[in-house]
């Protein structure tokens, strides 16, 4: 069933604000205002004012990381342990948890007014955190309004069509957030560095592919795309995690070890697809990913400022909210009345 009802937001949503800038002081009183007394006495104030407070004294990262269209990316000169001024996880976990918390919330408004969606695509190298990403920050959504898509070696069926096909299927419809891990951008990557297809078929798709996602964009579909950068190092170091902890043995593959010798091809390769496709309308984010901690921070407040600056607002109710309200006293009333003569018949009163 997909009920409306079901997706119940942890705390009500928040008139938008412009997203590209945390409140003042009085902004934020405001704000909390409009939810009347009540609210601002409650833990619900107090987790709005944590959270205003911390984008007003937070680093852009929707800036910081995002691909200029026309930039070439040259990802050996972007730091993958960049970690901004924090010094471990802990500095990092309260933030993070604050954008997971709003991020759920606003969610809930997407899927409320029903307008637009959102699609979300994860690359990267192999043991990237692209898992790990879906875990820890996307997880916060609820399930009924956001879907996770894996898009492996294409079957025949998939293969038969042309490359977007697939894609396009598992586009989010309105209301809808759409994960995608990995995407179209594999036929630019693995494509190419394997060359499954000759130069001239995958030289083509860059623009194929900003074609597509101008559609979708002029569809309603806000796109916001994250390459997670780790070094050669980190990835060695997590492939030996994996080997130390057998609850993880399950996740290695040989493929892992022949891809890494395809390292430099696959550099190359992702600059080309994140220099020629991040587009105003569908931007690039290449997020340092040798902290996981950290990427989970820069990742969940990319996407909450992004959902902020939509300005998305509750839907107008379809019925008459006075009347409902009569009808509902009544109702209490009626059922206070009953309830009564119950007591009375069992203590024997008439
Ligand atoms: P994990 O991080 O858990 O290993 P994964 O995303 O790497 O997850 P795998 O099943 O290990 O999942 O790998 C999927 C494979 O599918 C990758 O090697 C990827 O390059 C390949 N793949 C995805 N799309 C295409 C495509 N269009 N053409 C060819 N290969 C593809
Ligand atoms: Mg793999």
């Amino acid at each position: 069933m997909s009920s409306q009802q079901d997706l119940k937001p942890v705390s009500p949503a928040l008139p938008p604000t412009d997203g590209s800038r945390g409140l003042s002081g009085s902004e934020v009183q405001q704000r909390l205002a409009q939810y009347g007394s009540k609210a601002a006495r409650s833990g619900q104030a107090r987790h709005l004012s944590a959270f205003y407070s911390i984008r007003r004294n937070r680093m852009n990262y929707r800036d910081q990381f995002r691909i200029k269209p026309g930039n070439s990316v040259k990802l050996d000169k972007m730091d993958a342990a960049f970690k901004d001024k924090h010094e471990d996880q802990a500095s990092a976990l309260v933030e993070t948890e604050k954008y997971t918390h709003r991020l759920r919330e606003l969610q809930y408004l997407l899927y409320a007014e029903d307008k637009r969606s959102l699609l979300i695509i994860l690359q990267a190298m192999d043991a990237g955190g692209k898992d790990g990403t879906i875990n820890h920050v996307l997880g916060s959504m609820n399930p009924q309004g956001a879907k996770v898509y894996g898009f492996k070696v294409p079957s025949a069926e998939e293969a038969a069509h042309d490359f977007l096909w697939r894609i396009h299927l598992a586009a989010p419809h309105r209301g809808q957030v759409a994960i995608f891990n990995r995407s179209h951008y594999e036929d630019v990557l693995v494509s190419r560095v394997h060359s499954l297809v000759p130069k001239k078929v995958w030289s083509k798709r860059y623009d194929l592919i900003n074609d597509f996602e101008k559609s979708l964009v002029d569809n309603g579909t806000h796109i916001l795309k994250f390459y997670l950068h780790i070094s050669k190092d980190e990835q060695l170091r997590r492939f030996k995690q994996r080997i130390d902890d057998p609850t993880r043995h399950w996740k290695i593959s040989e493929s892992d070890y022949t891809e890494r010798e395809y390292w430099d091809d696959y550099t190359k390769a992702f600059e080309d697809a994140l220099s020629s496709c991040s587009t105003e309308h569908a931007p690039w984010f290449v997020i340092p990913g040798d902290h996981k901690w950290f990427r989970n921070l820069a990742v969940s407040q990319i996407v909450v400022e992004t959902l902020e600056s939509l300005k998305m607002e509750f839907p107008q109710p379809t019925v008459d909210i006075k009347e409902i309200k009569a009808r509902y006293h009544e109702a209490e009333e009626d059922a206070g009345a009953k309830n009564g003569k119950v007591k009375n018949i069992k203590k024997g009163k008439k």
